[in-house]
C-alpha cells in the first residue's frame, strides 16, 4: 500500500493485505546488528570446504527439495522458449566444465562469453566456475576492435560465442589474440578444419559427462572480470572473486527482496556486472525462477512479459524506464501486471518523475539503487519496506558504510593533512565513499594496480561519484566526478538539471554539460530529446530555459539548450556526456567502443 504525501517528495509505504513481509523488515535494527559472517550463514559451501558462486547458484538447489523448480525460462527472439530446472541447470553446467577440463582448461584461466542472452551462455558462466576458470562476459555488439582489446587485457585462453558473431568479430583480430579454444554455440557451427581450435559447442556438452566435482575454488580465487561501462574514458578490467557471492545472495533480499517462490526478470545484458550479478547468480543462490529474454527493448513486448511470466521482481534501468515513459502508462495498464510486487533500477540516476511514473504505470514505485563494476553488488538502495524518496538512491545496505568526503573544486577529495574529511553538511556535496572490506569488492584492476591503489585513501574507497547525504541519511546522486560543472563558482550536477528539464512535459530525455566560459568558468548546457509529437523551436527552447530558470535559479539552470535527436549512450544505456562535451568542444572522442550504435 502506497500514499503519496507531500508533493511527491516521500512516497510512504505501508504492507498491502496480501504481500509478504519484506526480508529486510527492520532497516535501523538491520543496521546496527547485521555483520558480513551472517551472510556467509546463509550459503552453504562447498562440501569439502571453500566457496564456489556456481555451488551457491546451482548445485545446493539441485540437491534440494526445489530442484524440479524451472531456474531459467529463456524466451528466444522469435517465441521459442525452454525452461532449465535447477537439475537440468546443474548437469549443464557440470557438462560445460567437464568439456573445459577435457581440453586442459581450469583453475585460473579465462574463459570470455560473447554471445546474446542465450541459454549457452548462462551455461558456459556458470559450468567455467564450476572448473575453478574465469569468467568474462563481453558485450555482443561490440565491434572487433573492442573485443581484441578485452581479450588481450585478459589474457583470454577461451571464447564462447556463435558463429555468426566470431565470423564478424573475432576471426579479423583472432591472430592478435592468444585464443586457443572458440567453443561455437547453437550450430550450424563452423567447419572446424578452418581454424584451430574451433569446436562446436553442442558436440562438446553431448560428449562430456553429466557429473563432475566442482573445483575447490578459495573464497580469495578469481571468479569473474568485469569490464566497466567505459562512460568516463577507457573501460577497466575489475577483478572479482568467488566470495562475491555472499554479497549477492545478501543483496538479493535485502535490496531486491527476492525469495525462492519468486519469479524474476532483470533486464541487463549478462555482457555488463549487472547481467551477471543480479541477472544470474543472485537470483539463482535464492533459488528463484528468472527469466531471460533474449529481444531487444520493446514496450509491448516487455508488458506481455511482465504479464504473462507473471513476474514478481523487476530489476531494469533507467535509460528503459525513461523510454516507457515516453510511450505513456496506459500500454502498462492494459497488461495485467498484478503479480509484480516490487521493482528496482540501477546503472544511472533515476530522475524523480520515473520514481513517481512507476506508481502511475504499475501503483508501484521504482526503487533506485546505486552501484558499481568495482562494487560487485548493491550498495545503496531503496528498500521494499522503507518510504521511498524519489530522486534519491536510498541508504546503504546493512554491513555498508558509505559517507560523503569533501571535495575540491574538480570534484576530487581534499585531504587534510593526508586524511578525507567526512562531510556532516547534508547541503554539501562530495565524493560518495564507501568502507572498503564487502564481499563484492573488486581486488584489483587488471594490470593496473596503481590504478586500484588511488581508490583507497585514508581507509576509505573513493567512488568517484559526487552525492549529498541528507539528514536521515538518504543518498543523492550529484554526478561523476568528471561530469560536475563548476559555474560562477557553483558546483552544479547534470542530473539535477537533467532531472528538471525531463519534468517538462516535452521533454524525454537530457544530457547536460559544462561549456567552458572566460568570466563565470563555465556555463550550463542541455542536449534535449524531445517527446513525440513536439517539434523543436526557438519558443519552446525559450520556456524550457525559463522553466528551469524557475525551479533551480539561474545560476544553475541552463543557459543554452541544443535540440537532438539521440544522445549518445553507452551500451548498457548510460548517457555519455563526455562524449556531448567532446563533440561540443571539438576534442579528441576518445575511447568509444563502448558507444551504442543506433540500428
Ligand atoms: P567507467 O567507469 O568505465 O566510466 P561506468 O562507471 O559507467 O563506466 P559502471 O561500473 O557500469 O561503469 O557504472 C557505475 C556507475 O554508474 C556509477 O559509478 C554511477 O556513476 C552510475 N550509477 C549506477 N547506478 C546509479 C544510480 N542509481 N544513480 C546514479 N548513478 C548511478
Ligand atoms: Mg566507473
Amino acid at each position: 500500500m502506497i500514499g503519496l504525501t507531500s508533493a511527491a517528495t516521500v512516497i510512504r509505504k505501508q504492507l498491502a493485505a496480501g504481500d509478504p513481509a519484506p526480508q529486510l523488515a527492520d532497516y535501523e535494527t538491520a543496521r546496527a546488528s547485521f555483520r558480513f559472517e551472517q551472510a556467509r550463514a546463509w550459503l552453504d559451501g562447498l562440501p569439502a570446504g571453500g566457496l564456489n558462486i556456481a555451488h551457491e547458484a546451482i548445485d545446493r538447489h539441485a540437491d534440494g527439495p526445489h530442484g524440479e523448480r524451472v531456474a531459467l525460462r529463456w524466451l528466444g527472439r522469435h517465441g521459442e522458449a525452454r525452461d532449465y530446472t535447477y537439475r537440468e541447470l546443474r548437469a549443464a553446467t557440470n557438462r560445460f566444465a567437464n568439456a573445459l577440463q577435457a581440453l586442459g582448461v581450469g583453475r585460473g584461466d579465462r574463459v570470455f562469453g560473447l554471445a546474446g542472452r542465450i541459454p549457452e551462455l548462462y551455461i558456459a558462466a556458470l559450468g567455467t566456475l564450476k572448473a575453478g576458470a574465469v569468467f568474462a562476459p563481453l558485450f555482443s555488439a561490440f565491434g572487433p576492435e573492442p573485443i581484441r582489446q578485452r581479450l588481450q587485457l585478459g589474457n583470454g585462453r577461451v571464447l564462447v560465442t556463435t558463429a555468426a558473431l566470431y565470423d564478424k568479430k573475432v576471426a579479423p583480430i583472432r591472430e592478435e589474440t592468444r585464443l586457443e579454444h572458440v567453443l561455437v554455440a547453437g550450430g550450424p557451427g563452423l567447419d572446424p578444419t578452418r581454424e584451430d581450435g574451433l569446436l562446436d559447442l553442442d558436440a562438446l556438452l553431448k560428449e562430456a559427462p553429466e557429473r563432475f566435482t566442482i573445483a575447490p575454488t578459495d573464497p580469495e580465487d578469481m571468479a569473474l572480470l568485469h569490464f566497466t561501462s567505459g562512460t568516463t574514458g577507457k573501460p577497466k578490467g575489475a577483478v572479482h572473486v568467488h566470495e562475491a557471492v555472499t554479497w549477492h545472495h545478501a543483496t538479493a533480499r535485502f535490496a531486491l527482496d527476492l525469495r525462492p517462490d519468486d519469479v524474476y526478470w532483470c533486464t541487463a545484458d549478462p555482457g555488463w556486472v549487472t547481467g551477471i550479478s543480479y541477472g544470474l547468480i543472485a537470483p539463482l543462490t535464492v533459488g528463484c525462477t528468472m527469466v531471460v529474454d533474449e529481444a531487444e527493448f520493446d514496450a509491448e513486448r516487455w508488458y506481455g512479459m511482465l504479464a504473462e511470466q507473471r513476474v514478481t521482481v523487476w530489476y531494469t534501468a533507467p535509460t528503459a524506464v525513461r523510454m516507457l515513459m515516453r510511450i505513456g502508462s496506459d500500454l502498462a495498464r492494459e497488461h495485467d501486471l498484478s503479480a509484480l510486487r516490487f521493482v528496482a533500477s540501477v546503472g544511472e540516476p533515476l530522475n524523480p518523475e520515473g520514481v513517481v511514473w512507476g506508481l502511475d504505470a504499475f501503483d508501484l514505485p521504482i526503487h533506485d539503487n546505486w552501484w558499481q563494476t568495482e562494487t560487485g553488488g548493491i550498495m545503496v538502495a531503496n528498500f521494499a519496506a522503507t518510504d521511498v524518496r524519489p530522486g534519491s538512491m536510498g541508504r546503504p545496505l546493512p554491513g555498508i558504510e558509505a559517507a560523503i568526503v569533501r571535495a575540491d573544486a574538480e570534484g576530487r577529495p581534499e585531504l587534510s593533512d593526508g586524511h578525507v574529511q567526512v562531510v556532516e553538511d547534508p547541503e554539501e556535496a562530495g565524493v560518495l565513499a564507501l568502507r572498503p572490506g564487502w564481499p563484492s569488492m573488486f581486488r584489483a584492476y587488471l594490470n593496473d594496480e596503481e590504478r586500484y591503489a588511488r581508490c583507497f585513501v585514508d581507509g576509505w574507497y573513493l567512488s568517484g561519484d559526487l552525492a549529498r547525504r541528507d539528514a536521515d541519511g538518504y543518498f543523492w546522486f550529484v554526478g561523476r566526478a568528471d561530469d560536475v560543472i563548476i559555474s560562477a563558482g557553483h558546483l552544479v550536477g547534470p542530473f539535477e538539471v537533467e532531472s528538471t528539464l525531463i519534468e517538462h512535459p516535452a521533454v524525454a530525455e537530457a544530457g547536460v554539460i559544462g561549456k567552458p566560459e572566460p568570466t563565470i568558468g563555465a556555463i550550463v548546457k542541455a542536449f534535449v530529446l524531445l517527446h513525440p509529437g513536439h517539434e523543436p523551436s526557438e519558443q519552446l527552447r525559450r520556456e524550457l530555459i525559463g522553466f528551469a530558470r524557475k525551479r533551480l535559479g539561474a545560476a544553475v539552470a541552463p543557459r543554452e539548450i541544443d535540440f537532438v535527436d539521440l544522445l549518445p549512450k553507452t551500451r548498457s544505456g548510460k548517457i555519455m556526456r563526455r562524449l556531448l562535451r567532446a563533440r561540443e568542444l571539438g576534442l579528441e572522442e576518445g575511447d568509444l567502443s563502448t558507444l551504442e550504435t543506433p540500428s
